[in-house]
């Protein structure tokens, strides 16, 4: 993110002692005199207008005020004298900057009734125009301090349901795990292998311009996102985020944003060559010497994926099971008539075999 300053402000703050609003740049109180203390904060102004005087905008850019180790009074940074003790500010401490104190207000606020006589006067206006009282802030309103509502606690008859849907997957599982021994006798067997056939086909792809191959025919184009950076580019579109104000530490609020540049760029249709599967050769048999298809190859063909599975049918009383396995090692061994023990789940399913003892 980029930041971005956009103007400063006139900030405000509250004399702890009278309760006069005074300007932030103001170091003094208006109304009692008392120098702003060090932990009196500064405020934002019911409304922020930037400033226009280049001396106050160099002030800001100063960096924040120093405190007069000996009466308190703020000095501007760089200031060696105090202004009203004439202390030597060596060892003043600087106020703290660079806190957000909320979002820039920009807009209007509607004007604010004198609590002494009833006169409407501006947001921004520190005095009474009519009785010159101080203009003081309302204090914040005490409907945000509740407490949250209680949690409401689980049902009895959701913890049922849980309880009885927990129940019901272990009885699910055990359908599949549980296994009956069962004897067989191969009563038949099946392999297939195949082979895929892939040539070079035409494919549609899109992609950034920058990243489709070299010597490739691009087709139609449009702007895509392509990335956001903070720095400006050719084709791109400036998002900002809310603007809001900083405390500089001197009274004048710094008015920033930050910014990001949304950088476009050609997303392009294309066609590339690409080995894609364009047939299936397949060999089977009832024996148990499997072999693989040699197909006859094209111009701009080659052989894709290889895929066996072999099938073992096995008698057992009457009841017939089939038994898959892809490993033809262990294909070879199910003769016509032997016999095998065969693992069976309550789905009828063979989940393993093994040879009889003889
Ligand atoms: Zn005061
Ligand atoms: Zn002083
Ligand atoms: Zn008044």
């Amino acid at each position: 993110m980029a930041k971005e300053t956009l103007g400063y402000v006139q900030m405000e703050w509250t004399c702890p002692f009278c309760g006069a609003k005074n300007p932030g740049t103001n170091k003094k109180c208006s109304n009692c005199g008392a120098p702003q203390p060090t932990d009196v904060q500064f405020e934002q102004a019911a409304q922020e207008k930037l400033i226009e005087d280049e001396g106050l905008i160099e002030k800001a850019k100063a960096g924040p005020d120093i405190h007069c180790p000996y009466c308190g009074t703020r000095n501007p940074a760089g200031a060696t004298v105090c202004s009203n003790c004439m202390g030597d500010l060596t060892d003043a401490a600087a106020r703290a900057k660079g806190r957000v104190v909320g979002k820039y207000k920009k807009e209007a606020a509607p004007d604010v009734a004198c609590p002494y006589c009833g006169t409407m006067n501006p947001a921004t206006a520190y005095n009474c125009s009519n009785c010159n009282a101080s203009l003081r802030q309302p204090p914040p309103s005490q409907a945000a301090a509740q407490p949250p509502p209680p949690r409401r606690k689980m049902g009895v008859g959701a913890i049922i349901a849980i309880v009885a849907l927990i129940g019901l997957c272990i009885f699910a599982a055990s359908l599949f795990l549980r296994t009956d021994d069962v004897n067989g006798r191969v009563a038949a067997v099946e392999w297939t292998r195949s082979i895929a056939i892939e040539a070079l086909v035409p494919v549609q792809r899109s992609a950034f311009r920058d990243e489709i191959p070299a010597g490739t025919a691009v087709g139609e184009c449009r702007l895509e996102l392509h990335h956001v950076q903070d720095d400006p580019a050719p084709n791109s579109e400036k998002v900002c985020g809310t603007p809001y104000t900083v405390d500089t530490g001197t009274g004048i609020g710094e008015v920033v944003q930050e910014c990001q540049y949304e950088v476009y760029a050609d997303y392009c249709a294309y066609t590339v060559d690409e080995w894609q599967p364009v047939d299936t050769v397949s060999q089977s048999g009832n024996d148990l010497t499997p072999f693989w298809p040699e197909p006859q190859l094209g111009i701009d063909q080659r052989l894709g994926p290889e895929q066996e599975q072999f099938e073992i049918i096995f008698d057992s009383d009457g009841e017939r099971y089939t038994y898959t396995t892809n490993s033809v090692d262990q294909f070879t061994h199910f003769e016509i008539g032997s016999e095998w023990i065969l693992q069976v789940n309550q789905l009828g399913g063979v989940v393993s075999v093994e040879p009889a003892q003889q």
